[in-house]
């Protein structure tokens, strides 16, 4: 049983008890409604206390249930509400910590409602794609008033207790406890001072009115539409607190268990709720059990202070930890440090930093051109030039200089990282630490794991990345690791489209148009297009048989690398980032077509999104079966947090299972057939074959 009775003289005390949240799984509500019964048939017993044990009170559903039948099993939290309710004994809970989702919703069906201060209050089910389905849509604003309760449901952000005490005629919590540390004694003292109380107040029972009515509902539902876009969840948030206005209170609650059943099925919010486990997955590695011993990480070093160095070294400064840049000259060293200077000056600007912490942090920071001064440093990371030469120079010094039990690792995007930790003595101690630009804004964090990298070593960098607020997810050794090895293939598909016909601004728009941030020749633009064509002329012999678009190479050969040289897939205004399309590039594409003794077509929104984004699921249906990423959600997160594609979606790899396996392997043989696309290209990888066949999925 996940709670804990306890009866201290008349008062019963049920205690939840599932660390780490005391989530409402089904032991838990089991262990709720025994304690009610016995504190019910106990005569003794004169009043009854819900509390949590441990860091919360409740923080809602057990994500062990998440989508399982276990979740509406009886009894589900309705009836454990309800029981609650009809409780001939006053029910008072007792807040601390954390009071969140189903824990809140609980709260609200007890009679009275005593909070510590500090208490995180929130009802986040929009950030599922849902709304609270155990009443919270038709109690909270009974007891905070429709707009309070509203923004909280729609925002799904969390307001401190003691915030929400200080609202004028809120009825959510009876008492505040003077701290969190009295809050059990205050609980009993009030419970008895409620015990003879009848008849028992229920927050079922309160009114409930918006003094604008329609108009307020109509006002709302214009600003969120416009910001929700292509999330339902947050318009029928509303629709469910309006119910609350205008219906009797069982009626509303049909109301909202009917939008809430509705929410559950829409692809948005299956999308989120996989990245919900997704994102706690990332860090679940198959041979490396949680409990592996890290080492610690106190002070780091960081090699070359140019553009990810230094967004490497703020994220550090950020969380605490003190940096030491290296580089080869004073000037380089003092540039580096006026960029960092400057993004905090920005940041402090835009009031999204104090001042003191700004000082805080770069008094973290500190530099050096000798080697021998990173030898206390707990890490280092490599980013500098991107040539094995390089690398090989720099991670022979640090070989020499750094404490036995460093971590030593590379930023490096393209390299082989075998053979960076084979420069040195130690392998064990080498891993991969791909940051994306600009590192300090950018939520991935790839992090290679080249053979000979030590369990030891793997465990402490995840661990440093979730440390550092980064969504960490492991690669092997490949070229491109898991995002670039798969972008290089939705790059050439792209290609392939303006060879048939497509202009780059249809191809962008249809794939904005399917949710992406950006598309393809933007995000070239942006990103820099000779980046892509120096590789491809390093790797001109590897890639002799590989079919691909020359439009690419012309429009560097123009000298158009994207908005630093105001001229690339699109003209550009220097100074600003709009993307105009350009007549010279048309020209250029369609001489090109010629060429080829291509006649263009007129390519389907439909057909530009397919290709790209199931070019993308090939490549990772490859980098699973190649073990290069251990699983599917792995591959989404990646792209989520470090490629722009729509969270709405939930991922390449959960788009193609919900579009289903054998839907993606018709659409890609169809592309085969086409004499202007590449057959081999469309090859489907053998697990899509093999999941297809058998009618499963990725996940
Ligand atoms: P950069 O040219 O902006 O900076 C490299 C810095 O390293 C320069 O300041 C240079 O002076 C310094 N340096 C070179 N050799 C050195 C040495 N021997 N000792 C000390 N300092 C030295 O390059 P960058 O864009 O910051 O890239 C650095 C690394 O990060 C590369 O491996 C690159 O592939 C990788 N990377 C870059 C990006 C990106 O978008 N720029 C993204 C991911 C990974």
């Amino acid at each position: 049983m996940s709670a804990d009775y306890q009866v201290h003289g008349d008062v019963a005390v049920i205690s939840l008890n599932n660390p780490p949240v005391n989530g409402l799984g089904l032991t838990t509500r089991v262990g709720i409604t025994d304690g009610l019964a016995k504190a019910n048939a106990d005569a003794a017993v004169k009043a009854i206390i819900i509390t949590g044990t441990g860091k919360a009170f409740s923080g809602g559903a057990d994500i062990k249930e998440f989508g399982s039948p276990k979740a509406m099993q009886e009894p589900n939290l309705l009836s454990v509400i309800l029981a609650i309710e009809n409780s001939s004994k006053p029910v008072v809970a007792a807040m601390h910590s954390v009071v969140m989702g189903g824990g809140l919703e609980l709260a609200l069906g007890c009679h009275y409602r005593i909070a510590a201060p500090g208490c995180s209050v929130a009802l986040p089910e929009v950030k599922l794609g849902l709304l609270p389905g155990a009443g919270g849509t038709q109690r909270l604003p009974r007891v905070l008033g429709v707009e309070v309760a509203l923004n909280m449901i729609v925002s799904g952000e969390p307001i401190k207790s003691e915030m929400l005490a200080m609202l004028p005629g809120q009825k959510l919590f009876d008492r505040m406890a003077a701290s969190a540390e009295s809050l059990a004694g205050e609980a009993l003292a009030y419970a008895r001072s409620v015990a003879a109380a009848r008849p028992l107040p229920l927050v079922r029972n309160l009114p409930c009115k918006h003094p604008l009515g329609d108009a307020y509902f109509q006002f709302t539902r214009n600003m969120v539409g416009a910001m929700a876009k292509n999330f339902p969840a947050p318009l029928k948030c509303i629709a469910a607190v309006e119910a609350a206005t205008r219906m009797k209170f069982d009626e509303g609650m049909l109301a909202e268990r009917d939008l809430f059943i509705n929410l559950m099925w829409t692809p948005e919010s299956r999308a989120l709720r996989h990245l919900f486990m997704a994102e706690r997955a990332t860090s679940k590695i198959a041979d490396v059990p949680a409990d592996t011993a890290q080492r610690s990480i106190g002070s780091l070093a960081v090699i070359g202070a140019g553009t990810m160095g230094g967004g490497i070294a703020m994220n550090f400064l950020n969380a605490g930890i003190p940096v030491k840049m290296l580089e080869m000259k004073q000037e380089a060293l003092d540039r580096g440090i006026a960029t960092i200077r400057k993004n905090y000056e920005s940041q402090v600007n835009r009031g999204k930093l104090k001042q003191d912490k700004y000082e805080q942090r770069m008094a973290l920071l500190s530099t050096t051109l000798d080697y021998a001064d990173l030898k206390d440093a707990d890490m280092v990371i490599e980013a500098v030039f991107e040539e094995m030469g390089v690398k090989e120079t720099v991670f022979k010094k640090l070989d020499a200089v750094m404490k036995p039990g460093a971590i030593l690792a590379s930023n490096t995007s393209t390299l082989d990282m075998n053979r960076i930790a084979s420069f040195t003595a130690r392998p064990q101690d080498v891993i991969g630490t791909h940051f994306f630009s600009p590192a300090n804004v950018m939520r991935l964090l790839e992090v290679v794991r080249a053979e000979k990298t030590g369990k030891d070593v793997l465990a402490t960098v995840m661990a440093l990345g979730k440390k550092i607020k980064k969504t960490t997810v492991v690669s092997g050794v490949c070229d491109g690791f898991i995002g670039n090895r798969m972008i290089e293939q939705y790059s050439r598909q792209a290609g392939f489209l303006l060879n048939e016909g497509c202009t780059p601004a249809q191809v962008d728009k249809a794939v904005e148009k399917f949710g992406f941030a950006m598309g393809p020749f933007r995000m070239g633009d942006l990103a820099g297009n000779d980046i892509g064509w120096a590789i491809r002329k390093r790797r001109a012999v590897e890639r002799a048989n590989l079919k691909y678009s020359k439009t690419a190479d012309l429009l560097c050969e123009l000298g158009r690398f994207g908005q630093k040289t105001n001229a690339g897939w699109y003209d550009y205004v220097p100074g600003k980032r709009d993307a105009i399309p350009s007549e010279l590039v048309l020209k250029m594409i369609a001489a090109h077509r010629e060429s080829l003794g291509i006649t263009p077509r007129k390519v389907p929104d439909d057909e530009i999104v397919q290709r790209l984004v199931f070019a993308l699921v090939n490549e990772g249906a490859h980098i699973l079966e190649d073990g290069i990423a251990a699983k599917a959600s792995d591959i989404d997160m990646v792209y989520i947090t470090g490629y722009g594609f729509p969270v709405f979606r939930g991922g390449p790899m959960h788009y193609a299972d919900q579009f289903g396996l054998f839907n993606v392997l018709q659409a890609m043989n169809r592309f085969a057939a086409n004499p202007l696309d590449d057959a081999e290209f469309w090859k489907p990888a053998p697990l899509i074959t093999r999941l297809a066949a058998e009618g499963k999925s990725f996940s």
